[in-house]
């Protein structure tokens, strides 16, 4: 899958037909069928980042879903095959993915489809078969046992990895508060992006669709800016497609880590390389909003021994951290149950960070969900 191509559809809006469409000309570029035999076991995986309405462009839009199930029937598979699953942030209860389901619009599309929801919480330990970081992963259990995973995300930036796209979208197959483990033990922006690689190795979506119709710019995955791309992609390797959001969003290659680590690993070619591209022309947006927080890629960039030194006054004062704006904050705990330091408290009903023990992964700032959580830019960047 080195040089998979990556299919592009341009798609202005959701409208159901047009958007079947789409995903049917795309299932055609990418050679699904070849992939699908009657009587598999498919899990659709979007992201369902949050109770967050499609509009929103925090999570996948349910037509593109609904055009997927479609893509999966005409190719043979039965609805009761198929089964779209989801580790949100936060909880992964009955109670928070129903909520999540409804609001998403994803339990609509499921009952008009006749596909199952995912309603199981267990997990299953899977062996990552080339490890660099990780060896094993606790994967929810529809994805680690299906015959088929076709992974359907939303293009978005992300303050700490950049991009999220096909590979990031993964990292929802580690069920609910596990994942802040995850940051804990790879709090270096390099380490958890190979973790993200070791995992997209483990899971090996057959396919991966990318929602960029809507996307979202500026502090993504969750408090960013809707930015209408107008466009569909698929490619059978997550990896290039992620290469081809790069460019969407115009950014370098090599500024995204988990690229970076595919490249080194020999999964892509590097920013320089080819980029097959079938279908319609790459839109491309040089001015794509980026987040405000500032990339540890400037130390990364420094000689070891000056990392060392220099890691203690770059977070100090050159590194953007996570502001609570505490006249919106309703003290509900999302942000301090997300937080794999356990650096937050809820004081007087307020949320406060002591940011001594702060590690910069801004999942309080991505699963607030009222957006109560800012990003603070460094004090040399304000200068
Ligand atoms: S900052 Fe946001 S997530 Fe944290 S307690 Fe306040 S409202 Fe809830
Ligand atoms: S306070 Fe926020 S950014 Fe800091 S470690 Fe906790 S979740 Fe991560």
């Amino acid at each position: 899958m080195f040089d998979a191509p990556v299919g592009v559809c341009r798609l202005e809006r959701y409208l159901p037909d047009e958007t079947e469409q789409a995903v049917a000309r795309l299932g055609e570029m990418v050679g699904l069928k070849e992939l699908v035999r009657p009587g598999m076991r498919v899990v659709i995986k979007p992201n369902l980042l949050m109770k967050r309405r499609p509009e929103e462009t925090t999570t996948t839009h349910p037509e593109v879903v609904r055009g997927v199930i479609r893509l999966l029937r005409s190719l043979g598979v039965e609805a009761g095959d198929i089964t779209l699953a989801d580790s949100p942030g936060g909880l992964y209860t009955h109670a928070a993915l129903s909520g999540i389901y409804t609001v998403t619009g994803m339990r609509a599309v499921a009952e008009e489809e006749g596909i199952h929801l995912n309603d199981d919480y267990t997990s299953v330990e899977t062996a990552c078969p080339s490890p660099v970081r990780c060896h094993t992963f606790p994967i929810i259990r529809p994805v680690a046992e299906a015959d088929l995973v076709i992974s359907v995300c939303k293009l978005k930036t992300h303050c700490m990895t950049g991009l999220s796209g096909g590979v990031k979208n993964l990292f929802g197959t580690i069920p609910g508060l596990t994942k802040p483990d995850y940051h804990w033990r790879y709090p270096k922006k390099e380490d958890f992006c190979q973790m993200l690689v070791d995992l997209c190795e483990t899971v090996r979506p057959a396919v991966t669709f990318c929602d960029a119709v809507e996307s979202m710019e500026g502090d993504g995955p969750s408090s960013g800016s809707c930015r209408k791309t107008g466009m569909l992609l698929a490619s059978r390797s997550p990896y290039q497609l992620d290469r081809a959001l790069c460019r969407v969003i115009g950014r370098e290659q090599q500024e995204i880590l988990t690229l970076k680590a595919a490249e080194e690993r020999g999964l892509c070619a590097g920013g320089d390389g080819e980029l097959p591209l079938v279908g319609d022309e790459l839109a491309v947006f040089a001015d794509f909003a980026r987040p405000q927080t500032m990339s540890t890629d400037f130390l990364s960039k420094l000689p070891h021994p000056l990392q060392k030194i220099g890691r203690p006054l770059v977070n100090r004062f050159l590194t953007s951290r996570p502001q609570i704006d505490t006249a919106r904050c309703v003290g509900c705990g999302k942000c301090a149950e997300s937080c794999p330091a356990h650096t937050i408290h809820i004081e007087n009903g307020k949320a406060r960070i002591d940011h001594s023990k702060c590690i910069r992964c801004y999942c309080c700032h991505e699963m607030c969900p009222i957006h109560a959580i800012g990003i603070r830019q460094n004090r040399l960047l304000r200068l």
